[in-house]
C-alpha cells in the first residue's frame, strides 16, 4: 500500500531523512519508533503528500500509483492524498464545533460538489458520522463541543473523521503521546479494530515501545533520518532500544 524508495530530505543543513526505503502492505499495522528528531513526523508528512523530498533519486507510491518522484509531486497526488487520513498528537479538531461536525469534515473531500456549510450536510452522511462515532465509542457525546472532550475522546473523534473520509491508509503521528495508559489503550484498541475489520493500513508513531509490542507485529525504527530496524516487534532487544533512545 505504501512504498518509499531512497527518500531523503534536508532542511538547510539538517538531514531529516536519509535514503529511507520501506514498503508496507495493504492491511498491515506498523509501528514507527525513534528518538525525538529521528525523522518520524517528516517521513509521515511525505507519505501524506504534504511535503516533498529532496530532488535526489526517490519515489513514493501509494497503492502502486506515483505520489512523488525526485522531489516533485506527481500529477495524481491530489487524488492520492484522499486515500490517506492523518492524525496528530494534538489539535486534530475544530474546538468550537460539536464532535459530529468535526467528524463530518472527513466527508467534505469525498462528497462531490458538496462545499456547503457543515449545517447542511447530507442526511446519509450524518448517519455515517453517527455510526463512526459508535464504532469509536463516543456516540453519546456527538453534540458536545470538541473543546470539552478529554484527550483520548478527541483522538477517537479524529479516528471517526478518518473513517468518514473512507481513507485506505491511516497515518497516526504519536496519537497517544499525551494520554494516560487507559485512554491510550482505548485509542490503540480502536485503531487495531479498524485495521482488522476495515483492512485499514496503519502506520503509527509511538514513544512507548510497549504499545508497539502489544499492537503491531512489525516495527520500523529510525535514528538520524535512517531506518535502523525493520522487523518483528517481538524481536526488538532491550540493548537495541537503549541504544536507540
Ligand atoms: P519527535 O519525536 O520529537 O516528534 P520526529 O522523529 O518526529 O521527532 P521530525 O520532526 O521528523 O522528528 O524531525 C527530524 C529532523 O528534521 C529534526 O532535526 C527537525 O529539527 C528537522 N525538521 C523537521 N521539520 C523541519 C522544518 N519544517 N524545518 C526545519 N527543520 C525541520
Ligand atoms: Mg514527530
Amino acid at each position: 500500500a505504501i512504498e518509499v524508495e531512497k527518500l531523503s530530505k534536508h532542511f538547510g543543513k539538517t538531514c531529516a531523512l536519509s535514503e529511507v526505503d520501506l514498503s508496507i502492505a495493504r492491511g498491515e499495522m506498523v509501528a514507527l519508533i525513534g528518538a525525538s528528531g529521528s525523522g518520524k513526523s517528516t517521513l509521515m508528512r511525505h507519505i501524506a503528500g504534504i511535503e516533498r523530498g529532496d530532488t535526489s533519486k526517490s519515489e513514493i507510491r501509494i497503492f502502486g500509483d506515483l505520489l512523488q518522484k525526485e522531489g516533485r509531486l506527481a500529477a495524481g497526488a491530489r487524488g492520492l492524498r484522499g486515500k490517506t487520513g492523518v492524525i496528530f498528537q494534538q489539535f486534530n479538531l475544530v474546538n468550537r464545533l460539536p464532535v459530529i461536525k468535526n467528524v463530518l469534515v472527513g466527508a467534505l473531500g469525498r462528497v462531490a460538489g458538496w462545499r456547503g456549510t457543515l449545517g447542511l450536510f447530507p442526511k446519509n452522511e450524518k448517519i455515517l458520522a453517527i455510526k463512526a462515532l459508535k464504532r469509536v465509542g463516543i456516540r453519546d457525546i456527538a453534540w458536545q463541543r470538541a473543546s470539552t472532550l478529554s484527550g483520548g475522546q478527541q483522538q477517537r473523534a479524529a479516528i471517526a473523521r478518518v473513517l468518514l473520509q473512507r481513507s485506505d491508509i491511516l497515518l497516526a503521528d504519536e496519537p497517544i503521546a499525551s494520554l494516560d495508559p487507559a485512554s491510550a489503550r482505548r485509542v490503540m484498541d480502536v485503531m487495531a479494530d479498524i485495521n482488522k475489520r476495515d483492512a485499514m493500513t496503519i502506520l503509527v508513531s509511538l514513544h512507548q515501545v510497549e504499545y508497539a509490542r502489544v499492537y503491531c507485529e512489525r516495527t520500523i525504527a529510525m535514528r538520524d533520518g535512517r531506518v535502523v530496524y525493520d522487523g518483528p516487534s517481538k524481536a526488538l532487544s532491550n540493548e537495541f532500544l537503549t541504544e536507540l533512545y
